[in-house]
């Protein structure tokens, strides 16, 4: 039987229409800091421009140049922060250069109130206290959520390997799902023998950015695969997942292109509708 396709256009569609009654009364403005001109980077932000479009949402482009210093960014930031008209901004990465390097100095500046990315220490440590506290968790894997339990996928008692480490996907979705009481297995690049971990997972989450990382072999009968890897092979978008063959195996799986990307976009703008609230209350 061919597994359950888990595609989140559909249900990123009806995220952005859930929003649309808010947007219109309580008018967020989001404003995207572009840093370079990279091609992928410039994608992205149209996707997110368009959606902002769909649903009525204030959004601004702001363009700098890749030779932009650490201290015009900085001074960026505290003029985002300070600016009452912004409700939420994100810096699109990766960022150019040396900036790259700098990205967590850079995070610090962020107002929490504002950081509708969710990547401010504020906003990830206070995931680690419950899922209640996830106010602005980072918008790709909020997005894995809502697709678990927008599929009625259960969670809790369930053996989860995350393959990826980073602060934006890795690190915050596995927190996310301990939160819900899975079991939790962590990798990342320097794991050894990874398909030992993978073999166990009930739910496996991919986000390494590397083609056919995972193959049918080191999947069990079964499995629920999200696949969040974005790569260009032969000019066509790929994820980390051997989708031919790990799909004759899974119980489910998502598309890639069309599975966790567009949920990013929507829960992203959640996101921004969410701090206009919490500015509202002042709850941080
Ligand atoms: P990253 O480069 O910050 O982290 C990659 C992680 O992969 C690291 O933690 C590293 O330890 C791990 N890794 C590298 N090689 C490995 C290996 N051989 N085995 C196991 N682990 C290995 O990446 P990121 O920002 O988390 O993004 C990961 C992928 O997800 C990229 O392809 C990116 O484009 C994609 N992405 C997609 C979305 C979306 O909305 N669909 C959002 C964010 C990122």
């Amino acid at each position: 039987m061919p597994p359950r396709l888990l595609s989140g256009k559909d249900l990123s569609e009806k995220i952005l229409a859930s929003l649309k009654p808010k947007v219109k009364k309580l008018d967020p403005r989001l404003v995207i800091v572009q840093v370079g001109d990279e091609p992928a980077s410039t994608t992205y932000i149209r996707k997110k421009k368009e959606a902002c479009e769909s649903i009525g949402m204030r959004c601004d482009l702001m363009k700098l140049k890749a030779s932009t210093s650490f201290k015009v960014l900085i001074k960026t930031i505290r003029a985002l922060n300070d600016d009452a008209d912004v409700t939420g901004y994100i810096i699109q990465l990766p960022l150019p250069g040396a900036l790259h390097e700098n990205e967590p100095q850079l995070f610090r500046e962020i107002d929490p109130y504002k950081d509708v990315d969710g990547f401010t220490a504020y906003n990830l440590g206070k995931m680690f206290i419950s899922s209640e506290f996830e106010h602005l968790p980072p918008a790709t894997p909020a997005g894995i959520i809502e697709l678990l339990s927008d599929a009625g996928i259960k969670i809790e008692g369930k053996c989860a390997v995350v393959v990826g480490q980073s602060n934006i996907v890795g690190k915050p979705i596995a927190t996310m799902l301990l939160n819900r009481n899975a079991t939790v297995i962590q990798c990342h690049k320097f794991t050894e023998n990874l398909a030992q971990y993978t073999k166990q997972a009930d739910i496996l989450i991919v986000a390494v950015g590397k083609p056919n990382l995972i193959t049918s072999e080191m999947v069990k009968k079964g499995v629920v695969v999200i696949d969040v890897g974005i790569n260009t092979v032969k000019g066509k978008i790929v994820g980390d997942v051997d989708y031919d063959e790990v799909s004759k195996f899974a119980g489910a799986i998502t598309p890639v292109p069309g599975g966790v990307g567009p949920l990013t976009v929507a829960c992203l703008l959640r996101n921004c509708v969410r701090a206009k609230e919490r500015q509202i209350d002042r709850k941080s």
